[in-house]
């Protein structure tokens, strides 16, 4: 009769056993990985066999261990003689779970088909494949395997290398990815360029279609048109300068020298190369050499900057109009201002010392004597305009020279201030001087020109009646400002104010005056080493401002 159940110290009995067989299990594994035993018992269909593992020395299973890839080795079925603890780990499973089982037990349903081929042909020679294995997360990782088919003394043997291919997918998942944005960015770059191909075609046809208009334009006005480059260098010449010089644009750039007239060259180059430096409006009059004839013709020239978005200049436009006949005039006109001035200077004078003479008699009646002040009123007056006309003469004959001494700006205008107020009485001039202002000037010829601006203030301000001097240094110069808060003029006016004979429109019929003073004023400035400017808004007032050098600077 059979027992039925067993007692409590048979079981503690057998337990004991399976722990010993456990721990014994255990150890000879360990000692088969380590190499320290090189045989193993595998149960098989024909019952408990012995492999002896011969081949798998020390160094080598040390080498294995140490692997980042899985290693096996099969027998003929199936079953894992070896296994290195890399591979126990990525099946998730303890070493003594591994060794001694069948690999196919390890191998997820869906791969067990695939497995059996690749084992299949590395019986018969090397063969590689993919498969997958669940991890500890019970995730499906990609592996290589590479298997190879070895003899061991007791039979057959293979040994499989799993190499986890999950980095080199996330590689080349992550090269995809790239590959396909590379391949989108260009895909985005061709369509750009396509764009901006055909941006650049119609601009081009657009360029070509403005440039030809231009030409149409620059050839049929009657006005010679030139570009140049930013360093100055002619670019273009149009129609009307080849008619006029005779020369192409090649010659024109290489001998342009030879269409200005020697007496001009030199200043036309340096107002040219001036232009370019300080990038300002070019204005110029020269003589211009024309190819029927040989005559060189007076031409005012012009040329304006071309300036890109960013303000920096791309190109100049030039254009020189034939001057020729009104310089003529103007000649003809100045050499008659010259005479006329001249002659009527000397009777002038004496008129003024007859005048004199009959002021100093004592038996005038108060009739006459009011006659005689009305007429060195009038006497003066004349005396002035043509001492206007005179200075201008000598200006264009380049005769207007002074000496000049350093002087006390401060009470040069002081003097001038108090002699307006005894003029203009009904005007308030209020000074705003820094004192001792020393410049290096000529007395007379300074106060000529204050004399000219304050009288022009008070002139074009019929109705707002104070005027301000200020007179500050400013660094290396004196700087004196004739401030009115009159009738003012338009910005148009304010660029012609300097030229001879040039009065502001609509002050030509209404107030009396020539246009010379401050033409001869600016041409005194100048001889001084100065500079005149105005700043004006149409019935707000003017600023009429000149700078002349400290003495110190040039002692
Ligand atoms: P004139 O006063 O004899 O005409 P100027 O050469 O002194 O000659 O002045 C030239 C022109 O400048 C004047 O005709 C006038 O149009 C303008 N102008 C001069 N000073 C002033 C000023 N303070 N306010 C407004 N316009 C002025």
């Amino acid at each position: 009769m059979m027992k039925a159940t067993k007692t409590y110290e048979e079981l503690l009995e057998e337990l004991e056993e399976l722990s010993f067989q456990l721990k014994e299990a255990n150890e000879t594994i360990q000692a088969i990985r380590t190499g320290q035993v090189d045989a193993l018992m595998v149960e098989t269909e024909e019952g408990p066999q012995l492999y002896t593992l011969k081949s798998a020395d020390h160094t080598y299973r040390v080498f294995i261990e140490k692997m980042k890839e899985g290693a096996i080795t099969l027998d003929r079925n199936g079953i894992v003689l070896y296994s290195n603890s890399r591979f126990a780990d990525m099946i998730n499973l303890p070493l003594g779970k591994v060794i001694g089982f069948p690999i196919i037990n390890f191998i997820p349903e869906e791969y067990k088909n695939r497995f059996k081929k690749i084992i299949e042909r590395g019986w018969h020679s090397d063969s590689k494949g993919e498969i997958g294995l669940k991890n500890s997360n019970n995730e499906l990782v990609p592996f290589l395997l590479s298997v190879t088919s070895l003899e061991l003394d007791e039979g057959p043997a293979l040994s499989i290398i799993l190499t986890d291919l999950s980095q080199q997918k996330e590689n080349e998942k992550q090269l995809q990815l790239k590959n396909e944005q590379l391949q989108e960015a260009r895909l985005k770059a061709d369509k750009m360029n396509e764009i901006l191909e055909d941006t650049v075609k119609e601009r081009t046809k657009d360029l070509l279609i403005s440039r030809e208009y231009f030409k149409f334009l620059a050839n049929n006005i009657p006005v010679i048109i030139w570009t140049a480059d930013t360093e100055g260098k002619l670019d273009y010449i149009n129609k009307q300068w080849y008619d006029y010089t005779g020369f192409n644009l090649e010659e024109s750039k290489t001998k342009q020298h030879e269409l200005v007239h020697p007496d001009d060259l030199e200043k036309s180059l340096a107002t040219w190369k001036k232009t370019i430096e300080n990038k300002e409006k070019f204005q110029h009059e020269f003589r211009f050499k024309r190819n029927s004839d040989g005559v060189f013709k007076w031409h005012y020239a012009q040329a304006i900057p071309f300036t890109d978005e960013q303000g920096n200049i791309t190109a100049w436009i030039g254009t020189s109009i034939d001057i020729d006949d009104q310089k003529k005039e103007l000649e003809k006109k100045d050499e008659f201002i010259s005479v006329a001035s001249h002659e009527l200077k000397t009777p002038l004078t004496s008129l003024k010392g007859y005048i004199q003479l009959m002021e100093f008699q004592d038996n005038l009646s108060e009739a006459t004597k009011i006659y005689v002040s009305k007429a060195t009123s009038s006497i003066n007056k004349l005396q002035h305009l043509i001492d206007e006309l005179l200075d201008a003469s000598k200006i264009k004959a380049g005769k207007l020279k002074f000496k000049k001494k350093a002087l006390d700006l401060t009470d040069l205008i002081n003097l001038c201030v108090e002699n307006c107020t005894y003029m203009y009485p009904s005007y308030k001039i209020k000074k705003e001087l820094q004192k001792n202002i020393i410049v290096h000037g000529n007395d007379e010829r300074i106060e000529q020109v204050l004399m000219n601006l304050i009288s022009n203030a008070v002139k074009y301000s019929p109705s707002k009646k104070e005027i301000i001097i200020r007179a500050e240094k400013n660094k290396d110069s004196a700087i004196v400002s004739v401030i009115d808060f009159g009738i003012g003029m338009q910005n148009a006016d304010q660029e012609l104010v300097f030229e001879r004979f040039y009065r502001a429109n609509g002050h030509e019929s209404s107030m009396p005056g020539l246009g010379m003073g401050l033409y001869i004023s600016s041409e005194i400035i100048k001889e001084h080493n100065g500079e005149i400017k105005v700043k004006s808004k149409l019935n707000e007032g003017s600023v009429f401002s000149f700078s002349l050098p400290l003495a110190t600077q040039l002692a």
